[in-house]
C-alpha cells in the first residue's frame, strides 16, 4: 500500500489521508472537511461502501479473517512442500486460502465470520476468537507439520460482495462518476486491472479492456433488511453444512446446489 502511494505521488498525484468521504454527486465529493470539485469521481470504497448512502444496497461487507504462525524452519517447509510465492486453496465451500510469507510464516485465512445487521462495519468485527480457532484447527488438520507452530498474528477485514458476485468497472460520462469494485476477496491484482479498465473507459478508448464483461456491468441491489441479514447468515451456515455433508457422504453437496444462486455459484 505504501509502495503504491509512493508510486502515484511520483506521478504527481496528491493523496489526502484522514479525510472521510460522506457522499458524492456529479463532479463533486462531499467530505468531512469540505467539498471537492472534480471532473471525474472514482468510487473505490469496496466493502466500506456499505456504510455510504449511495452504495449501501450495492455492496455487502463479508468478513474474511486470517492467522499467521511464527516463522517455520526450512526443514518444516520442505515437509509441507510450499515454496516462496506459492499460494493455495481447496474446493471446500466455506473458502480457505494459505501461503508462505517472505519471512517463512504460514499465513492462513478463510471466511466464516457472520454478517452483521444493516451491513455494519466495526473494528471489533475482524476479531472473532472462534473463527481464529477454527482457522487454526483447519490449518493443523490440513497440514499436520504446522501443528506445533504458535499463532502470532490474527487479523481481518470486510470484503465487498455485489448481489451477483460480479466485479465491475463502470463509468458514466454524464455524471463523471466511475466505480470499481465487488472483488469478493480477490482484489489484490484485480484492482490493477480495474484501474486500467477505468482509465480506458474515462479516456473513451475502445480497447480489449473496455470490452471485458465487467466493463460497465451493473449488479442488482441487495435486498433490504431483514432479508439481507437472514440470507447472508443462512448462506454462511449452509456453506459450513455443505462441507460437513461432503466430508460425510463423499459426494457433491445438495445443500450447496440449493444455495448456489445466493452464494455466487
Ligand atoms: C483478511 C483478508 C485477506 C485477503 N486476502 C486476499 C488475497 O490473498 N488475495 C486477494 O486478491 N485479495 C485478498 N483480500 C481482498 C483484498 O484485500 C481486496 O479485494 C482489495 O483490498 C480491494 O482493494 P480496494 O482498493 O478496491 O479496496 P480496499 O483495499 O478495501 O480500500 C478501500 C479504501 O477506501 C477507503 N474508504 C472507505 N470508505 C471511505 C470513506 N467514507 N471516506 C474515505 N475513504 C474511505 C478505505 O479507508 C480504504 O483505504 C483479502 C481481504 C481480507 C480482509
Amino acid at each position: 500500500m505504501r509502495g503504491l502511494a509512493r508510486a502515484v505521488e511520483r506521478l504527481g498525484v496528491t493523496i489526502f489521508e484522514q479525510t472521510e468521504v460522506l457522499d458524492w454527486a456529479p463532479h463533486r465529493v462531499m467530505t468531512a472537511r469540505g467539498t471537492v470539485a472534480a471532473p471525474v469521481v472514482v468510487v473505490a470504497t469496496e466493502g466500506y461502501g456499505a456504510a455510504l448512502p449511495k452504495t449501501r444496497r450495492r455492496i455487502l461487507p463479508l468478513y474474511s479473517l486470517m492467522i499467521a504462525t511464527e516463522p517455520l524452519s526450512e526443514e518444516t517447509w520442505r515437509e509441507i512442500g510450499i515454496e516462496h510465492g506459492q499460494t493455495f486453496t481447496d474446493f471446500r465451500h466455506l473458502l480457505i486460502y494459505g501461503q508462505r510469507t517472505a519471512d517463512n510464516r504460514f499465513a492462513f485465512g478463510g471466511r466464516g465470520a457472520r454478517y452483521h445487521w444493516g451491513s455494519s462495519i466495526r473494528p471489533g468485527y475482524d476479531n472473532v476468537p472462534h473463527v481464529f480457532e477454527h482457522l487454526r484447527r483447519t490449518l493443523v488438520n490440513m497440514i499436520p507439520a504446522a501443528s506445533g507452530a504458535a499463532v502470532t498474528h490474527r487479523w481481518g477485514g470486510p470484503l465487498g460482495v455485489p448481489r451477483d458476485w460480479h466485479a465491475a468497472a463502470t463509468f458514466d460520462r454524464a455524471s463523471g462518476i466511475a466505480f470499481a469494485g465487488g472483488y469478493v476477496g480477490d482484489g489484490l491484482s484485480t484492482t490493477n486491472l480495474a484501474g486500467r479498465t477505468l482509465t480506458d473507459l474515462i479516456l473513451d478508448r475502445d480497447t480489449e479492456l473496455t470490452r471485458l464483461p465487467w466493463a460497465n456491468h451493473v449488479s442488482p441491489d441487495w435486498e433490504p433488511e431483514p432479508l439481507r441479514f437472514i440470507g447472508s447468515n443462512l448462506g454462511l451456515a449452509a456453506m459450513g453444512t455443505a462441507d460437513v455433508e461432503e466430508r460425510v457422504t463423499g459426494r457433491s453437496s445438495v445443500v450447496a446446489k440449493l444455495m448456489g444462486p445466493l452464494v455466487g455459484h
